[in-house]
Formats: structure tokens, sequence, C-alpha cells
């Protein structure tokens, strides 16, 4: 019986991967918020990608001295704040300022803007928003989630949460146990079933184990997936895409978070996208595929044309979500492609 049901189960998520009924269940996710158009990871820039549309929206999140869970996508301050001119001394011997080494009463003291090279002060998307103008803030990761919330019982609406746990060893080197402290929070603000609207993502297998059999987390779960140049852990990422390593995945995720480079491997005869087995192999195992991260000012090289790309990743593909800076492009792609409507 349980065969049966794990069988039916499977057929209804490959049908709901296509678009045969006409409808889509690809969920649009606003990667940092609205991030092409606000600086990431602002209350703001949350705001814009709710009223945009995005299914879920992303949490990045990091401590702070005084253990507060705050939603900034890097260890450091320096990339996307004034901390070098607020507090030109509080730097550790690699010139980098931690945000684990202030108060989140210090953090609340800094402008966030669009974000630069630390060194050299370049712009990292100089057609986004301009640098150092208006006024942002970093939010707590209880700010952000009483924002969506609000936004939620104002407007009748269901966004979800979509939260990463930043480099948690790091975070055990520093005394501190972040995930302990992130579902803490995410139970006083009510997610804590499997059916509650809210995804956690990690770049660290280990976490992810220890959060579904240490820390009994009934949320969904999904394994971050990247080459193996990914700073924040040393799992072997080549490993985790193959057939044994998706098949261990599915002992403590429902899902994986690839980068698009994983996903899309080139073009075919046709020249259309080839994509690489990763995806089915993901479902035949019961693992949802969400892919990062697309941008409209920064294509990946096999990709020249941005409404391809999107159309190709929303018919083709069989995701079941994507991450994207441009929450806007992608939900007016997904309503127009599904309602047949025409599309460029
Ligand atoms: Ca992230």
């Amino acid at each position: 019986m349980r065969k049966i049901l794990s069988i039916l189960s499977l057929f209804l998520t490959l049908c709901s991967n296509s678009n045969i009924y006409g409808k889509s269940d690809i969920f649009i996710i606003a990667h940092r918020g609205a991030s092409g158009y606000l600086p990431e990871h602002t209350l703001a820039g949350k705001s814009l990608s709710y009223g945009m549309g995005a299914d879920y929206i992303e949490q990045d999140v990091v401590l702070t001295k005084d253990d507060h869970a705050i939603v900034i996508h890097d260890i450091y301050l320096d990339e996307i704040t004034n901390v070098s001119e607020v507090f030109p001394h509080r730097s550790r011997q690699d010139g980098r300022y931690y945000a684990i080494d202030f108060l989140l009463s210090e953090i609340k003291m800094l402008t966030v803007t669009e974000r630069f090279h630390h060194q050299s002060k370049i712009v990292i998307y100089p057609g986004r928003f301009p640098i150092n103008t208006s006024k942002f803030q970093i939010p707590t990761l209880i700010e952000e989630i009483e924002l969506i919330q609000g936004l939620n019982k104002s407007t009748g609406k269901n966004v979800g949460i979509y939260t990463e746990i930043k480099f948690p060893s790091w975070h055990r080197r520093q005394g501190k146990d972040i995930s302990k402290i992130v579902l803490n929070i995410l139970s006083e603000k009510g997610y804590s079933k499997k059916s509650d609207n809210v995804y956690i993502q990690c770049f660290d297998p280990i976490e992810l184990k220890r959060l579904r059999h240490e820390l009994n987390s009934q949320l969904k779960l999904i394994q971050l997936i990247d080459d193996s140049s990914i700073p924040e852990s040393d799992a072997d990422y080549a490993h985790l895409q193959s057939i044994e390593g998706l098949k261990e995945i599915a002992s403590y995720a429902n899902g994986i978070a690839p980068s698009i480079q994983l996903v899309i491997i080139g073009r075919d005869k046709n020249n259309n996208f080839l994509y690489s087995p990763l995806i089915d192999n993901a479902h035949r195992n019961n693992l949802v595929v969400h892919v990062y991260t697309l941008r409209r000012d920064e294509l990946p090289p096999f990709a020249k044309n941005y409404s391809e790309l999107l159309r190709s990743l929303l018919t083709s593909s069989g995701i079941n979500g994507i991450f994207t800076d441009f929450p806007d492009d992608a939900v007016t792609a997904k309503s127009k492609i599904f309602n047949k409507m025409e599309y460029d």
C-alpha cells in the first residue's frame, strides 16, 4: 500500500511539473527580494517582490554578536553597508568586518546599499539601484517574517518564506548554533510543520541531516548544490548530484536547489537547451528541484537571450521553482505561457 501511495505521489509530482493541464506549479522565488531593482535583503526589496507576485521570498540568515538572526547574504558587512565608515576600527586582521562581531544595535546604525566589492568599491551590478542613495537597513529575521505575514494578512495571499542557514559550521566555530536559533524563531512565528509555507535551505549536508534527525525539524529542507568551489561546506557536490547522492539526500531533505549551470549543460543538435539528468534523477527520488539564480543582467554563458532562457525553464525543464533577482519577469512569463498568450 505504501509503495502504491509513493508511486501515486511521484506520478502527481511529475504531472504537476508539466503544463499538460495548462497550469504551472513552478514557484517563483524572490532571490534576496526584488534584488534586480532594490538593494538585496532590504524590507523595501522584499515588499516589492511581494507586490510583483513572488510565491516565496528568500532570507539568508547570519547571527550577530548578541545572537540575533539578521537577514544578510554574507558573514561580512562590508560589501553592502557603510560599516567601514561608521566603525572604521572594527575589522578583523584580514581587514573584513564580520556581522558576528557587532551587536544588533550597532548593525542597525548601518546603511545598506547596492552590492560592491569591499576593496575596489566597484559596484557589482551597475545597472541596478544607484549606490549610496536612499536609506535602507539590515532587517532581522523576525522583522522580515512579520512583514511577509503582515502582507499575507492585508492581501489575503499566502506567500511563503525561504530561509537559508548560512555557514553553520563557521557559526559553530564562533560558539554559536545558528540552526537552533533559526528554528526557534520560525516555530514562534508559526512555522513548525511540513505543510507550513516555508523551506529551509543550506549548502551543508551535515547541518541538514542535523536539522532533520537531531533537531527533529519537520519543515521542508532543501539541499543547495553547486560545484566544489563553494566555501560554505567541504561537501562533495559531485557525489550529491549522483544517483547515490540523490538517494542519500532524499533521506533527510525534500528537494535540491542546484545552480543553473548544473541543470543546463549546453545545446542539443536543434539548438535547444540541453538539460542534465539531474532534474529527472531528483524527481525519481521524490525530490523537488528549485534552480538558482536567474538574472536579466547576468546571463549564464550558454544563454544569449533572457526570454528564451526563461521560457525554456518554465516550459521544458521540469523544474519546480526558480530563484530570480527579477520576480516580475518570471511571474509575467509564467502567467502568459500558461494562459497561452504570446510571450517574447
Ligand atoms: Ca541564498
